[in-house]
């Protein structure tokens, strides 16, 4: 193991988009285990959205990364030296690193993956948060029923993804929404969605309602903003919304301007009788027994696919990060450090 390592602070605090000086790459001394805890060599980095909350101050529902303080994530590990019984040296362990090459990580809050079900990188991706988020928003908040449509945003992502073909597997009729042609032909070619929008097409409602003859009864919300704005008018009373995201307007440092349309969503929600749904995928921690019991099937079997968009070297960290929020990313963000 080298005597130092790489890590990447939060320098400053980023107003609109983040930019290379709000991080600073630093180098430091490698640290040693102490009593039931594990020296972890970082493998795989998990980037995403929510971390551009935690740059930012004011409320959220969980605290923001401090000035000086490595950047938070997910992180999947090897373990190089244990003072923790459970686990040895060579054991691959998905951890909660954040931006850095290594760490030293109390044993007892690392889960080992022991017989996983596809390369040890899903457990960042299809195969965890972001597969958690998609299955409990869908299946347990948006009760999709077969022959009901359901349509969601960011639909070649991490989340997106899932989400679709989890609506498939349900019997329901699958619509993604995704940024430019070469998304869209994956979504629907590949993952099986049964139509794929483009969100920048200058026909895009048009086209989203093309797409939803029979109007929305699920709509998975992502990114918020224009988007939203087409969905609203295709709900169907009773339409479920569980609101997952809003990236659209994560570097937003003010409301956009335009009327107040307020009242509009208001008055739709009580004629439409609509229920919106906001959740963090850890409201569902206790559930997530369920999710590995379905989910590693489904992925082994072929019948939820995924992709992946890798950044190598922690040096493309920023680079990678800010790029998915402009959409770059193509599947789930991941930087590969070793
Ligand atoms: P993705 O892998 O989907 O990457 C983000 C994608 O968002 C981009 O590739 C882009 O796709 C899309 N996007 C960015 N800006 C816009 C915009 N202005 N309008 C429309 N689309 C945009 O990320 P994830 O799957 O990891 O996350 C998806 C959403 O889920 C995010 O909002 C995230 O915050 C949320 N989330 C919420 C969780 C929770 O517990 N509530 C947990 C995990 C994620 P495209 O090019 O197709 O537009």
């Amino acid at each position: 193991m080298p005597k130092t390592y790489r890590r990447i602070v939060l320098a400053s605090r980023p107003i609109g988009e983040p930019k290379a000086e709000n991080f600073r790459l630093e180098e430091v001394p490698m640290p040693e285990p102490g009593e039931g805890q594990v020296l972890l060599k970082n493998i795989w980095l998990s980037l995403d959205p929510y971390m551009r909350g935690r740059m930012s101050e004011g409320p959220s529902y969980a605290a923001p990364v401090q000035i000086g303080e490595v950047m938070q994530a997910g992180t999947v590990s090897e373990v190089v030296e244990s003072k923790f019984a459970g686990l040895k040296p060579g054991d691959v362990v998905l951890s909660y690193c954040g931006w850095q090459e290594a760490a030293v990580a109390p044993g007892n809050q690392l889960m080992k993956l022991e017989n996983w079900a596809a390369p040890v990188s899903t457990a960042l991706g299809v195969l965890g948060m972001p597969g958690q988020t998609a299955y409990f928003g869908l299946l347990h908040l948006g009760q999709p029923k077969p022959g009901e449509t359901v349509v969601v945003a960011a639909a070649s992502g991490a989340v997106g993804s899932v989400v679709g073909q989890l609506a498939k597997i349900k019997g329901c009729r699958a619509v993604g929404i995704a940024g430019g042609p070469e998304k869209c032909a994956f979504v629907k070619n590949e993952l099986g969605f049964d139509e794929c929008v483009d969100h920048r097409s200058p026909t895009f409602r048009e086209d989203l309602k093309a797409a939803c003859p029979k109007g929305i009864d699920v709509y998975f919300e992502n990114v918020g903003g224009p988007v939203f704005d087409a969905v609203l008018p295709l709900l169907n009373p009773f339409a479920r919304v569980p609101v997952c995201g809003t990236i659209s307007g994560y570097n937003a440092t003010s409301l956009p301007e335009g009327p107040d349309r307020t009242g509009l969503l208001l008055r739709n929600i009580l004629t439409k009788r609509l229920m919106f749904r906001g959740f963090i995928v850890s409201d569902f921690a206790s559930q997530y027994p369920e999710f590995y019991k379905e989910m590693p099937g489904w992925v082994k079997e072929g019948r939820i696919k995924y992709r992946e968009d890798i950044a190598q070297g922690i040096e493309n960290t920023v680079s990678a990060f800010q790029g998915m929020l402009k959409g770059k990313n193509f599947g789930k963000q991941l930087v590969k450090l070793q």
